[in-house]
């Protein structure tokens, strides 16, 4: 079987592209004449959300055609990418491997648990192995697990590597409404990376970090985009400033601003990172950081899947 390179539909799984795009009316953007439209990726495929589907698209194809059977990646143990390909090779009849950082506990997570439901055979990597590995060092980290799984096809971290960064590039084309600044949060940057580069002129990017001391996240995406289209297209920028303490961490102001938009809008933002990109998004609205008249679009790539917390006071 061959697919076309930069497929993004997965033989056996039917995403929905283009995803919707919705406008969010709230009297906090309104008091600023500022506009929210969420681009629902979130809807695109149950398992196989956001992001992640266009991603896994280009890169699994790619795989096919090079008649790979196995495909293996990295990521922590609540890593969303690891999930959504375990779920891609299920429905492919591929052969999945998830990498994961740290030690092994049982009984597993939800979504090691998922992983391993779905056929995904998982192995644990110290911490100072998986660091290898992801500076290019861990030669023989892998010739390891080439001895134990067999030949694979390899997939970096978040599925951030230049196939995965040019299937979000698609994105921008399935806006049909104007706007002003495309906006997503940045856990390894592939997606911003995509997204700025599929703008039309005029337009910008801009990118909401949930990792804390993440200073090196903006040469990250400058040489993503270097490696996937040959340039930095140079509009876009990320704020550093609404990690809420860290990846995965929260404080009680997140934590509100999740409980408050799921009773105006109804929709529960996971926490981990879209929760943070409409909270910095509505943070800078409020400090006036963007013009009257401009139009924002946020990605939504996941909700969460029960509904926010809640603190008391
Ligand atoms: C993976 C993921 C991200 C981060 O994407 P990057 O390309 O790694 O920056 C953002 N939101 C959700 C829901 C994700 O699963």
């Amino acid at each position: 079987m061959c697919a076309r390179a930069g497929d993004v539909s997965l033989a056996g799984a039917v995403g929905r592209l283009p995803s919707p795009l919705v406008e969010t009316v709230d009297d906090r953007l309104a008091a600023r004449g500022v506009r929210l439209l969420l681009k629902r990726d979130d809807l695109i495929h149950p398992d196989i959300p956001g992001n992640k589907w266009r991603k896994l698209g280009p890169n699994l194809a790619r795989a096919r055609q090079l008649g790979q059977h196995t495909v293996l990646t990295f990521g922590g143990a609540y890593s969303n990418h690891v999930r959504a390909l375990a779920a891609a090779g299920s429905l492919l009849g591929l052969r999945t491997v998830g990498v994961i950082r740290g030690e092994e506990h049982r009984p597993l997570n939800p979504v090691l648990r998922f992983a391993a439901d779905a056929g995904m055979r998982l192995t644990y990597l110290d911490r100072a192995s998986y660091r290898a590995v992801r500076a290019g060092t861990g030669a023989a980290v892998l010739a390891g697990l080439t001895a134990e799984f067999g030949p694979f096809h390899l997939l970096p971290e978040g599925g951030s590597n230049t196939l995965g960064v040019r299937g979000c590039a698609g994105l921008p084309a399935e806006l049909d409404q104007d706007f002003d600044v495309l906006c997503c949060s940045c856990g390894t940057g592939g997606t911003l990376a995509g997204l700025a580069a599929g703008l039309a002129p005029g337009r910008r990017a801009l990118g909401v970090t949930v990792l804390r001391g993440a200073a090196f996240l903006d040469a990250d995406v400058a040489r993503l985009q270097q490696a996937a289209f040959g340039v930095n297209s140079g509009n876009w920028t990320l704020t550093h400033d609404f990690h809420a303490g860290g990846y995965a961490r929260t404080t009680p102001e997140l934590t509100r601003f999740l409980a408050d938009f799921h009773d105006r809008h109804g929709l529960a933002l996971d926490a981990v990172y879209e929760g943070k990109l409409l909270h910095g998004l509505f943070s800078l609205v409020a400090a006036g950081a963007f013009a009257p008249g401009e139009t924002l679009v946020a990605v939504v790539n996941a909700l969460a899947d029960g509904p926010p917390a809640r603190v008391a006071g």
